[in-house]
Parts: structure tokens; sequence; C-alpha cells
């Protein structure tokens, strides 16, 4: 029970209150009871006593006569509250109407008060007796005559009761007081850890019933700060979880379609040719394999260096590189390619371009992407270009050779522009082509911005698109660290 957040909090809020309450009642009461009162009882006493002493002082007659002593404590007695004991000098009570009069005429009166007041000194002292409300108030005051000489005491003691009455109310009100308090803030406590709990126990229910491939619903972010922190902290990370599983599941889906439909290819191809006596026919169908295994080589390239870029930073090996040269080499790999398809491939880099450093591997993995896209998404007819220029530095930084692959293809549609070099995208508008794992184009740009560039679309809807690789051209001393 004590475990529960509410609990804790409720004791935690009702313990600090019952305790300081409590504390501060009996201080309170103890201050009324035995300073404030207890005081001005004995200071009334003794001021009564000092009335009787100046009367008692002087009538030398009654000192000697304790028949009339004590008629005069008896009349005495009848106006105020206080019990009266007359003692004289040698500390032999003469007259009492003391409680009970324990001490008849003749006794010693040996109470501390008394020998005190002998000696010169009205004091007072509470005696306790059985029980709180048996304690008397003692109040003892010399009688002095005029040449100083004590001639004796008067001694009056009052009942506590009286006090203990007046401050009974008192103490039902602090215990009162205190029982509220605590109710009170218990409830606080309660209220509050409930505010506290509902949101945390919300946050609870959605951890323990979280699954990445279920929908997934946010918990809804409320309570105190912190509370609202960390459930905008879950949501993000299930959001990302979510996201991630949605990317494996893809991939896989992607990774089984993408290799498992060449490599049906070139199995029905190899036990044609196994079982063909035509050359011809087994030349074909080897060009066929030898064109499946490079589209396969690209997909597994692409998908090492996904691996790569997500488990461990790549090392990039940068170099002088020429970027005419490249892009040449590269569109003599795709003539044959484009040739098949009927689309013509023009590559115009201008000839006169720097030096840059790059990376070539990386830059042809880029290209590849680019020139493989072109042709595939161009129809049979159309135009693949291919061009270089250097481009005057933007924005303070430094000089760039701008890449640009141009086709005649279906365009991409503006909204679209921006997902197509997320992972794993595929535009809708593209399903009757065979499209990839929709990873080429995230990889190419990642690639590009590890090379301190860029990469682009501009795209119109059934005129074609153009891919803008932006290069800095660099001092060899400049370029982009190896990671
Ligand atoms: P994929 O392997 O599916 O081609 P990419 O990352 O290379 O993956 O491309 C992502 C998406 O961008 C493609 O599915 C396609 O819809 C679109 N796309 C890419 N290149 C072109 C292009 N040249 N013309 C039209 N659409 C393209």
């Amino acid at each position: 029970m004590f475990r529960s957040l509410k609990t804790r909090l409720a004791l935690s809020h009702a313990l600090p209150v019952l305790l300081f309450v409590a504390l501060l009642g009996m201080i309170l009461l103890y201050q009324l009871e035995r300073v404030y009162f207890l005081d001005n009882l004995a200071i009334e006493l003794a001021a009564q006593g000092a009335i009787m002493a100046s009367f008692l002082r002087e009538d030398p007659i009654l000192w000697r006569s304790p028949d009339l002593a004590q008629y005069a404590l008896e009349q005495l007695q009848e106006r105020v509250t206080a019990q009266l004991m007359l003692v004289d000098a040698s500390g032999r009570v003469i007259a009492s109407t003391w409680f009970d009069n324990p001490l008849p005429a003749g006794a010693v009166a040996d109470a501390p008060v008394v020998l005190a007041a002998l000696q010169g000194d009205a004091t007072w002292e509470v005696n306790a007796n059985a029980g709180m409300a048996d304690q008397v108030l003692d109040v003892a005051v010399p009688v002095s005559i005029s040449t100083g000489r004590i001639v004796g005491v008067v001694r009056l003691g009052h009942s506590l009761e009286e006090i203990q009455r007046r401050v009974a109310p008192l103490r039902q009100l602090v215990w009162v007081t205190l029982g509220a308090g605590a109710a009170l803030s218990m409830l606080l406590g309660w209220v509050l850890a409930q505010s506290l709990a509902a949101p945390l126990q919300r946050l609870a229910t959605a951890v323990a019933g979280f699954t990445p491939t279920a929908p997934y619903e946010a918990v809804p972010e409320t309570g105190p700060n912190e509370v609202r922190t960390l459930a905008s902290a879950f949501n993000r990370l299930s959001a990302r979880l979510v996201e991630l599983e949605r990317s494996r599941m893809l991939l896989l889906t992607g990774i089984v379609h993408e290799l498992g439909r060449p490599l049906g290819a070139i199995k029905a191809a190899a036990q044609t040719i196994r079982n063909s006596p035509d050359h011809d026919l087994a030349v074909d169908l080897a060009a066929g394999i030898d064109h499946q295994v490079n589209q396969l080589r690209l997909q597994v390239e692409d998908l090492a260096l996904l691996g790569e870029m997500e488990l461990q930073d790549p090392v990039f090996v940068y170099e002088p590189v020429d970027i005419a040269a490249l892009l040449e080499a590269q569109c003599a790999q795709f003539a044959n390619a484009a040739a098949d398809k009927q689309i013509t491939l023009r590559c115009k880099p201008d000839p006169l371009l720097p030096l840059i450093q790059a990376a070539p591997k990386r830059l042809n993995q880029i290209m590849d992407n680019l020139l493989h896209n072109a042709l595939k998404y161009t129809p049979p007819g159309g135009q693949v270009t291919v061009s270089a220029r250097l481009a005057p530095p933007q924005d303070g930084g430094p000089p760039q050779i701008w890449v640009e692959v141009g086709d005649t293809g279906p365009g991409i549609a503006p909204d679209e522009q921006a997902h197509i070099f997320e992972f794993f995208y595929r535009s809708p508008a593209q399903r009757r082509i065979h499209q990839g794992m929709g990873i080429g184009l995230a990889l190419a740009r990642q690639l590009a911005l590890r090379h301190g560039g860029d990469l682009s679309v501009t795209s119109t809807v059934g005129q074609g698109s153009t891919f803008t690789l932006r290069l800095p051209v660099r001092p060899a001393a400049a370029a982009v660290p190896e990671a």
C-alpha cells in the first residue's frame, strides 16, 4: 500500500501538517497553561497576599490568638478564591483554611515557598499533588513590620482545576484543527497524486502495450511539465520505432522482391542454355544474364552502402577526380542499355572542368543511380542527357560543378519531389513501371552531402525531370576530411 505513489504523496502532505500542528498545539497550550494563566494567577495571588499581609501586620493580637486568626482567615476566605494559611515567624501554622486542612494549627509548615517567604522572598510554586486536576498553585508572602522584621507568612493556595477548565476548549480546538488539517492535507495530497499518477499510469499502459507493428496511438501529453516531457519523448520514440519497423519491413519485402525476380530470370536463362543446342540463343541469354547480374550488383551495392551508412560511418577516400572523364565512362557503361530501350543518351560534360576532391567510387554510385533511374523511367524513344558545368560560388561558398541528368520521362509531381529523397519512398504515380526498393536516390543524396554538395530535382509532370548534383571545387587540403 505504501508503495503506491498516491499513498506516498498523500502521506507526504499529511505527515508534516500533523507533526507541525501537533507540535504547535502543544507549545501553545503549554505557553497558555503554564506561562500565561499560571503567571497571571500567581501575580494575582501574590497581590492578594500582599494586601492581607498589610492588614495582618497592623494587628499584633491576631498573631498571638490562633482562634482570632482562624476567624479572620475564614472571613477573608469568603472574599477570595484561594485557600489561606497563616504561619508565624517560627514556621508554625497559626490558622488555616487550606484544602481539607492537612496542617492543623501548631504544625510546622516546611514547604519551600514558606521557607523562602520567611527569608523575605514572596515566591510561588506548583505543587504536583496526585494528578493534574489536584495540582495547587502555592504562593507565600512574607508579613513584615515597620522595622523590617518578618513576623510571619500569608500562604495562598489555588487549585489549578480552574486553569485546566479554561484551557480545555483550546485543547479541543487544537485537536480538531489537527484532525481537520490532516484530513484536508491528505485529500489535497490524494488529488495531487491522482493528477500525477493518472498520466503516468496512462504512459505505463502505453509502454506495456506498445508494439512497433501495431497501429500506434500517441499518448496524450497532459499532467505536470515533467510528465508531459516524458509523454512527448515517448511519443517521439514510439513514432520513430514504428517508422523504423516500417522501413525494416519495406526493406525486407524490397530485398525479397528485387533479388528474387532477377534470380528467377537468371535461373530460367541458365536452364535454357543448358538444354538448348542453339548457340545464338545461348549468346543472347548470356547477355541477358549479364544485364540481370549488373542490375543485381547495383542493388547489392546500394544495400551494402545503406548498411554501412546505418551501422558505421563509412570511410571515404578522397582524391583528385576528373569529373568529365568519370561521366564519359559512366555514359559508356549505360550506352547499351539506352540503345536497347531506343533512348538517346547524350553525354556532354564541359571538358575544361577543374579537378575536384572526391571519392570516385561514391560518385560512380551516385551516377549509377541517376542514370539507371533516367533510363528506367524514360519511355522508349525518349532522351537522357548528362551534362556538367562550372557554376559560380554561391552564398560565399566555393565554386561548384553542377552535374545534370535530364530525361524526357513522366516527371515527378511537385508534392512528391521532396519525398523521393527519403529512404523507401516510391512514387505511387510510377507503379506501372517496375520500381526498385526506394533507396537509390536517398543514398545518392547522402553521398552528395558527404562530399559537401547536394542533390536536387526539378521536374514537370509529362515533360521530364532533371536531377542536379552539386559538388564543391575545393583545393586538396580543404577537401572534406575522411570520416
Ligand atoms: P527506386 O529504386 O524505386 O527507383 P529511387 O530512390 O531511385 O528508388 O527513386 C525513388 C522514386 O523516385 C522512384 O520510385 C520513382 O517514383 C521516382 N523517380 C526516381 N527517378 C525518377 C525519374 N528519372 N523520373 C521519374 N520518377 C523518378
